[in-house]
C-alpha cells in the first residue's frame, strides 16, 4: 500500500491518497478536505485516477473537496456511513454554516450500514470499523495485512476527537476506541484526521484520553 498524505485547509486535515502499489494509478481519496486545489494538482501530476472517495465522517473540514473531486473525475463514487450521509448535503449538520463557509456535496453514491463489513476498490481492501462518538456515523478503515489503520477524528496522536458537537458522545467514543481500536495489534500505525500519525502501541500506554 501506498500512502501520500496531504494536508488541506484552514483545519490542516489530513488527506490521503492511497494505492496498492507504485505501479498503479487507481487510488482511493481518504478524507477530501476544504481548499483541495493541491489535491487535484498533486493527482494530475502523478496521473492518478480517483476511484471511490472514503469519507470517515461527515465533517465539513473532511469532505470540502469531495465536489471538486467530482469535476474532475466526474465517475469517482462518494462512500460514507449512512449515519452522517445527511451531513454531505446539509451545510448545518456538517457546522460548515456556523463557520461561515457553505460546503454541500452531491448524495453519496454508496451508503455504508453500520455493520462492520470488508470494503474493496482500486485493488485495496479495508475492513470498515463504524467507530461512532465524535459524529453517529464516524467510521475507520483497517487494512489488516498491511497494518495499517485510518481513524479519522477518532483517535489522535495522544488525544481523541471531540464530542461536543451535534451527535457526539464521549462515552460511546471512548467505549468504541478501547473495544474496537485498542484490540487491534500494538505495531498497527494509525493515520489521522490531523497531526501525525502513531501506531495502537503507542497510544495505548500513553494517551491521557485512555490510560
Ligand atoms: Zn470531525
Amino acid at each position: 500500500m501506498i500512502i501520500d498524505t496531504i494536508a488541506l485547509g484552514d483545519y490542516q486535515t489530513n488527506c490521503f491518497c492511497v494505492r496498492q502499489n507504485e505501479e498503479t494509478s487507481d487510488c482511493l481519496i481518504i478524507d477530501p478536505g476544504m481548499e483541495a486545489a493541491p489535491l487535484v494538482q498533486m493527482l494530475k501530476k502523478n496521473d492518478y485516477i480517483p476511484v471511490d472517495i472514503l469519507l470517515t465522517h461527515g465533517h465539513a473540514d473532511h469532505i470540502g473537496g469531495v465536489e471538486l473531486i467530482r469535476q474532475h473525475w466526474p465517475d469517482v463514487r462518494v462512500a460514507i456511513s449512512k449515519d452522517d450521509a445527511t451531513m454531505l448535503t446539509s451545510p448545518a449538520e456538517n457546522l460548515s454554516l456556523m463557520a461561515g463557509t457553505m460546503v454541500q456535496a452531491q448524495p453519496a453514491e454508496i451508503l455504508l450500514d453500520s455493520e462492520d463489513t470488508d470494503y474493496e476498490a482500486a485493488g485495496l481492501r479495508f475492513k470498515i470499523l463504524h467507530t461512532p462518538g465524535h459524529t453517529p456515523g464516524g467510521i475507520c478503515l483497517y487494512a489488516a495485512d498491511e497494518g495499517i489503520l485510518f481513524a479519522g477524528d477518532t483517535l489522535f496522536a495522544g488525544s481523541i476527537g471531540r464530542s461536543d458537537f451535534p451527535g457526539g458522545n464521549h462515552r460511546i467514543l471512548i467505549d468504541m476506541i478501547r473495544q474496537k481500536l485498542l484490540t487491534l495489534p500494538e505495531q498497527t500505525t494509525v493515520y489521522t484526521g490531523h497531526g501525525p500519525a502513531t501506531t495502537i502501541g503507542n497510544e495505548k500506554t500513553s494517551n491521557p484520553f485512555l490510560t
